[in-house]
């Protein structure tokens, strides 16, 4: 099957569109900024799609987008994306292109990506994890991504671990969200920024202790400063806490790792590692998961939406 497929990426700010061949190539792209309304939304997928069916052939569409997605394809709930409530995404759009269409969350989309064409290629049983906003997750079992019943497996960092800890997003406490997503280094830089620990990060911040961001500490650590070295060492244990309690779990054999910490190199990973190495259960006796860099970036999305797509052609 050598027919291109469209992968859209959808979230609270862009709407991203991209032609894919069967080896996983961007042929073309688009991007476009979220409206926020379903209606309005239809009809600026659509016009994506029909714009780059103008130049390309295409056989089918994927979806992948931020909020719970059913098996039907129905988005129930997206935090970010207001017209996301109870949405039949899958139906209009096939519907609206007459194309085999196939809509999942944009985490599973993404394992899709890594699974055919990035850092899980060749495995069977992976973790795929992005460490941004918010802590986006995907369970690869036996080769496909875990779906659960409904279809919202994988909500990988609404667990607690902390029952003293910060509140999450979602509202309960202590999730490993709340702990370890990149909006939690930014929470942790600011809280020691306020007792004087974090002077280089709160320089690059402009002195505003308010202003401060987790990609001041991951800048400041990148040019040596020991106190922001010392935030991202903390923030790695969080980040191992939870890589070890789903290793023992899941028992994979990678866990792939996505989101703008994760280019800083072995910056961060390196830390990880060191925390999770001797945790997993029966260490030293076992093979350990190991630990990687994700390998297609901000086009995971995009990419593995392409490949769900493609599975539909089978
Ligand atoms: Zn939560």
């Amino acid at each position: 099957m050598t027919a291109l497929t469209i992968g859209l990426d959808i979230g609270g700010t862009n709407v991203r569109a991209a032609v894919v061949d069967v080896d996983g190539r961007v042929v073309a792209e688009q991007r476009v900024s979220s409206l926020l309304d379903w209606e309005s939304m239809r009809a600026q997928i659509l016009g994506l799609i029909a714009a780059l069916r103008a130049d390309h052939e295409i056989a089918a569409v994927g979806i992948g987008a931020a909020g719970m997605v059913d098996r039907a394809g129905v988005i129930h709930y997206a935090p970010n994306v207001a017209g996301f409530l109870g949405t039949p995404v899958r139906a209009e759009i096939a519907q609206g292109t007459g194309l085999p269409t196939v809509v999942d969350n944009d985490a599973n989309a993404a394992a899709w990506g890594e699974l055919a064409h990035g850092g899980a290629r060749g495995v069977s049983d992976a973790l795929v994890i992005t460490l941004g906003t918010g802590i986006g997750g995907a369970i690869v079992s036996d080769g496909r991504v875990l779906r659960g019943a409904h279809g919202f497996a994988a909500e990988i960092g609404h667990f607690t671990i902390d029952l003293d800890g910060p509140r999450c997003a979602c509202g309960e406490i202590g999730h490993w969200e709340a702990l370890a997503s990149g909006n939690a280094l930014g929470r942790m830089a600011r809280e020691a920024t306020v007792i004087g620990a974090a002077p280089a990060v709160l320089k690059l911040a402009g002195g505003d202790p308010d202003a401060v961001r987790g990609t001041h500490v991951s800048e400041a650590a990148r040019a040596g400063a020991p106190d922001a070295l010392a935030l991202i060492d903390r923030y790695a244990g969080f980040v191992a806490l939870g890589f070890v309690g789903l290793a023992n779990i899941l028992d994979p054999e990678i866990i792939v790792v996505s989101g703008g910490l994760v280019e800083e190199g072995d910056l961060l990973l390196g830390p990880v590692r060191a925390y999770f190495d001797g945790h997993v259960e029966g260490f030293g006796y076992r093979p350990t998961p190991s630990i990687v860099a994700a390998g297609l970036g901000d086009r995971a999305g995009t990419i593995g939406a392409a490949t769900m797509a493609r599975k539909l052609l089978r």
